[in-house]
């Protein structure tokens, strides 16, 4: 069996052959594999709408069926510009000049055009009457292709510019099996179904207005969310032994300049004048505090210090990157710095990686490792490195914690450790940084006195466990598919009056429980008992407790739950407490 790649990229051309078939005269761009699959821009007669794609499919299982094989020529470049001339394809001879003329038919780094940019000769491969300019590798036939789907049509300007003409992109997919198309088609529609900005607006969490792009409106509902996770967050950092501080938001420019950050956050920092000096809205905590450090004398006995912050953050991103609360201008992040001395560094990243990992299991995230070392352009002792290097694949060791090596890929001012997690979906999402800095205790001049009585350098290490709390939030919201444990649902119970003579006893029951600190609500609305039953399960709440005329008199609940299993009866008494236990076990 062919790889994916060459598999995908066979695909291909099937799908240009058979839209050349179908639609005659349509020019050739470019058509790569990619993740999942493949595309190929096309210049077509006429617009394609997506009920095109059927009868191009049904083409492409023609060409599937007859076997063509693909055919491989060697051509001088004068041959194939005469062919792809003749054959009336303008893009593929602009390729071949471009190769011709300047030896590459690169336009930047990031292009990816099928032709080896140093060849003399051009290679072209056959698929029946088809012809591309490729370089390969491909399939020996066309009957080699696995199951396939095409998925979307979209607009691509040829070569990325948009004074060039729009060309039509088709995406496909194509798998070695039926299974496994299968299961990426329902990754892609259960993705859907998760998506976030979705889900915060029918769970009644959030919502995005124009009146302010990249920054969400927090309903209460995602605030109490929100609030849950600033509480476990506090109480492990507590534990933990960190101290929180508050910085202010509005810092004069001087300290950006000083920081360095002024060069590259220029165009992400919000300004503002006040009395004719510059401010900038703090993008990040990191310079304000080493002022809280630098506020007192400290001693080698102090460290290691640990100063966690949760204030706000403002980063002008650029419209287009922005993406629900997964990129965000307004941002709230678990910060935390730590100052320590060299000798601690293995102790603290260990204490790190802990911390993630204890946070981490609460949700059943699996997590990938990542460890970036010494870029060539870096700076800092070499030696200093190469300890602080080997304390961090020490700590990774001594925790158990498989890691992959990025030789070189570490920030100029220091290594750093990242994590990735994995969602119910398989997903990978980078999610926190444990970033090692011997930058800022330089440009801030930061000491302790060490025992020897003199002053050293601290080293200085940026972490965050969730990362952002608006980006976590959202991914939470697609890990759960927006069904909460019960520890984070916003409304942990429905309580559902069978009729009106039951709001009041349903309104006792709400009071008891909120007493007992669950987040409950009374549907007291006068519609039917099944249809309240329904909207709670929308909404997603884990438990609904229905209360009639038995009930009242019992001092029970009927309890239901989110799945649909009907739990019948309980005292009111027992119920509070297996809500009460799964609470506190995080269930
Ligand atoms: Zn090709
Ligand atoms: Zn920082």
């Amino acid at each position: 069996m062919a790889d994916l790649e060459t598999m995908r990229h066979s695909t291909a051309h099937v799908m240009a052959a058979a839209v050349q078939r179908l639609f005659p005269g349509t020019q050739l761009g470019v058509g790569p594999a990619i993740e999942n699959g493949f595309y190929y821009d096309l210049d077509v007669p006429r617009r394609l709408t997506p009920d095109d794609l059927a009868a191009i499919e049904a083409e492409m299982q023609r060409i599937v069926a007859e076997r063509v094989p693909f055919e491989r020529e060697e051509l001088s470049l004068d041959d194939a510009l005469r062919l792809f001339e003749g054959r009336g394809e303008q893009y593929k001879v602009e390729l071949l000049r471009d190769l011709r003329e300047r030896g590459t038919t690169r336009l930047d780094s990031r292009e990816d055009v099928d032709v080896d940019p140093n060849a003399t000769t051009a290679s072209i491969y056959r698929t029946g009457d088809y012809v591309d300019l490729c370089l390969g590798p491909h399939v020996p036939d066309t009957g080699q292709i696995g199951p396939f789907k095409l998925t979307s049509i979209a607009g691509a300007y040829w070569r990325g510019d948009e004074k060039r003409p729009q060309l039509q992109r088709v995406y496909g997919t194509v798998w070695p099996t039926q299974e496994e198309l299968d299961q990426y088609l329902w990754r892609v529609e259960e993705a859907k179904r998760r998506d976030h900005r979705r889900l915060g607006r029918e769970l009644r969490l959030f919502f995005f207005d124009e009146v302010a792009p990249g920054q969400p409106f927090m309903l209460p509902k995602g605030m109490t969310i929100f609030r849950i996770l600033e509480t476990l967050s506090r109480q492990e950092h507590a534990r933990r032994g960190y101290e929180e501080i508050s910085t202010p938001s509005l810092v004069k420019s001087d300290l950006w300049v000083q920081s360095g950050h002024w060069g590259n956050y220029r165009r992400t920092c919000s300004t503002s004048e006040v009395e004719g000096e510059t401010y900038g809205f703090k993008p990040m905590n990191c310079p304000e505090a080493t002022l809280v450090y630098r506020s007192e004398t400290r001693s080698y006995r102090d460290l290691p210090l640990r100063l966690a912050e949760t204030t706000r953050l403002l980063r002008n991103e650029r419209s287009g990157t922005l993406n629900g609360l997964l990129r965000v201008r307004q941002l709230t992040m678990d910060d935390a710095h730590i100052f320590c001395r060299p000798d601690q560094i293995q102790a603290e990243i260990a204490g790190v990686l802990e911390f993630g990992s204890a946070v981490y299991d609460l949700f059943g995230f699996s997590r990938r490792y990542y460890l970036s070392t010494r870029p060539e352009k870096a700076i800092g002792d070499a030696a200093v490195w190469e300890q602080a290097e080997r304390a961090l694949a020490e700590a990774l060791d001594a925790s158990g914690i498989a890691y992959e090596l990025k030789p070189g890929e570490g920030a100029f001012y220091g290594p750093k450790i990242d994590v990735d997690i994995d969602d119910a979906l398989g997903r990978s999402w980078q999610l926190a940084t444990i970033q090692l800095d011997f930058n800022l205790p330089e440009r801030f001049q930061l000491e302790y006195i060490g025992e020897d009585g003199q002053p050293h350098r601290p080293v200085m290490i940026h972490r965050a466990i969730f990362g952002t709390y608006e980006r976590f939030l959202g991914i939470l919201v697609e890990h759960y598919a927006g069904a909460f444990p019960l520890w984070l649902a916003p409304v942990q119970a429905m309580l559902i009056p069978v009729a009106d003579r039951h709001v009041a006893y349903a309104d006792e029951v709400a009071e008891r429980l909120r007493a007992a600190g669950l987040r409950v609500e009374v549907d007291a609305r006068g519609e039917r008992m099944q249809a309240k039953i329904r909207d709670a399960q929308l909404q997603k709440i884990p438990y609904m407790l229905v209360v009639g005329d038995k009930e009242a008199e019992a001092g029970a609940v009927a309890v239901r739950e989110r799945s649909g299993e009907n739990r019948g009866p309980l005292p009111l008494d027992e119920f509070l407490r297996l809500a009460a236990d799964r609470v506190a076990a995080r269930e």
